[in-house]
């Protein structure tokens, strides 16, 4: 993910012809890993509704690798598994939700 591995439009659009490299969730954007992850408006209201009510525009992440580091960062208490474990839950959802 932090090297764009998903395949997302906008990285199989510099392998393959794809009819559009908008993301079929919202046809607003370019589908990369940072708009599915990050910027998607529903994805970001499920971050917040996540246990840690997560308002992911206030954590200042750029793209996969800051939202990689910040999920494997020391929040104070360790490394909290739950919140390892919701992203990766939400990240497979959201990868199968737009195919
Ligand atoms: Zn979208």
């Amino acid at each position: 993910m932090a090297l764009d591995i998903p395949p997302v439009r906008e990285i199989l659009s510099h392998r393959f012809q794809v009819n559009s490299t908008l993301c079929p969730l919202c046809n607003q954007c370019t589908e990369s890993a940072t708009h599915l992850i990050l910027r998607y408006q529903q994805v970001k209201c499920l971050w917040f509704m996540s246990p840690w009510s997560l308002r992911i525009d206030n954590l200042n992440l750029a793209n996969c690798t800051d939202f990689l580091q910040f999920m494997l960062a020391d929040h104070g208490n360790g490394k909290d598994l739950r919140l390892l474990l919701y992203a990766s839950l939400l990240l497979e959802a959201i990868l199968r939700g737009r195919n």
